[in-house]
């Protein structure tokens, strides 16, 4: 199929050419750069290459689960569950995704998982589980949860993004005096927001809503297992959408629940066996299995890379800020240490107010190695502006733009942003 419009078909030619005069490494990553109009946008199989054969042989989901004997049927479907592990239908649980659940649920220490079909359906699933009426919420929360709490009509109670035990506390106050029964309450936490990284103090706000006896959910996304444990610092339940670092190239589009506690975890899994939310293609869970073993290596890879793309944005003169809670000169590093200690490939760049849109978008367009695209943490690295609807706090002057660093070799990247670069 050719390309509908001949813009894409030459920038495809021009991404080709860069990519020829690429380390072996950034060349496996990228080969063959397929046209978005051809390809219908996804990066893979092209990003996996052979793997994908593999993925294609893998099991898939069965619909009927056996029972020898009706009696075995019988208690299976009073509780959900078969005794061979996993679910008495085979829609929701799979034993692949049972297998995953136990691992990501010890990883994080926590009493059990569920597995939903993406991270925004994690969030959806804890949040009709419980129902509350309000919701605190960052002001930098992940866009499309705000859209769900529209529609469900659950109110939104923001505090800052980088919100101090005190403003927390302020905060949560007011809210007690319009909602007093727990159950109306949820206390969410999304550190570091995903935009622009503001640390809140995760600690002091874990106490106080402790106190107030609500229960606390974070949604982890940006650290993983790896750089942040929830459960362990007194947080109730941890959504992570498992689309990004965990499966790590794109293609494990999932979402995962961990509760500390079994009551709360019965509840989460009563809501999925109610609404058949729980359905994820086995295949997306054994990747998952494998991936979660190297998510460390690759994590590390991504953060190192984004140092070095830091470093260069640093001494651009077009640029007046780079957000980072890994920076030192950022108002949220001492958190950052506390809680995280390393990075990932996510940073945002502030340009100069007084650069035209015009002229950054084209920097962006000039771009061959960086994809314009949302969902960060694959192997492909990535290009988006920062659009965001704040409340109580306020963005910096000047165009904003988050960049995931990918698995590349970072000498290819920083060649591609020194010839973007010429557009500015
Ligand atoms: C991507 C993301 C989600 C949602 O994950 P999907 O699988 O894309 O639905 C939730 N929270 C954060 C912080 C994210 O970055």
């Amino acid at each position: 199929m050719e390309s509908k419009i001949p813009e894409a078909s030459i920038k495809c030619e021009a991404r080709r050419a860069f990519l020829a005069l690429c380390s072996p490494k950034t060349r496996l990553l990228h080969d063959p750069v397929s046209d978005p109009y051809v390809v219908c946008g996804h990066p893979n199989p092209s990003g996996l290459g052979d793997a994908d054969c593999f993925s294609q042989t893998g099991s898939w989901g069965q619909s009927s689960v056996l029972f020898p004997k009706l009696e075995t049927y019988r208690t299976a479907d009073k509780c959900g569950r078969a005794p061979y592990g996993g679910a008495e239908y085979g829609i929701p649980q799979t034993p692949e995704a049972d297998a995953m659940c136990r691992k990501i649920a010890a990883l994080h220490k926590g009493h059990g998982a569920v597995i939903c079909p993406s991270g925004l359906s994690a969030i959806a699933t804890t949040l009709d589980a419980f129902s509350p009426k309000a919701v605190l919420i960052p002001d930098n929360v992940y866009g499309p949860m705000l859209r769900f709490l529209n529609r469900r009509r659950i109110k939104q109670i923001r505090y800052s993004a980088g919100a101090s035990a005190d403003e927390f506390r302020s905060v949560l106050l007011k809210a007690l005096s319009e909602y007093s029964k727990r159950e109306d309450l949820i206390v969410y936490i999304e550190a570091p927001g995903s935009g622009t990284f503001e640390i809140p103090d995760i600690d002091g706000m874990i106490a106080i809503a402790q106190n107030a006896k609500l229960r606390t959910v974070m949604d982890n996304t940006w650290a993983s297992h790896v750089r942040f444990q929830p459960l362990e610092y007194g947080i109730d339940i941890v959504v992570q959408a498992t689309t990004k670092y965990e499966g790590g190239y794109g293609d494990t589009p999932s979402g995962i629940v961990i509760a500390k506690h079994p009551q709360d975890l019965q509840i989460i899994a009563d809501e999925l066996r109610a609404t058949g939310n729980g359905a994820v293609a086995p295949t997306t869970c054994s990747r998952l299995y494998h991936r979660i073993d190297s998510t460390e290596e690759r994590l590390n890879q991504h953060a190192d890379t984004a140092q070095r793309l830091i470093e260069w944005f640093l001494k651009q003169p077009f640029v007046t800020n780079v957000l980072s809670p890994t920076l030192e000169t950022s108002p949220y590093h001492e958190r950052f240490q506390h809680y995280f200690g390393k990075g990932n490939g996510l940073f945002s760049v502030v340009f100069r107010p007084d650069l035209s849109a015009e002229h950054v978008e084209a920097f962006v367009d000039a771009l061959n190695l960086f994809w314009v695209a949302e969902s960060w943490g694959g192997h492909l690295s990535l290009v988006l502006p920062v659009h965001a609807k704040r409340e109580v706090t306020s963005l910096p002057d000047g165009y904003i733009l988050r960049f995931h660093a990918g698995l590349e070799d970072y000498q290819d990247l920083l060649r591609d942003l020194n010839q973007a670069a010429g557009c500015l």
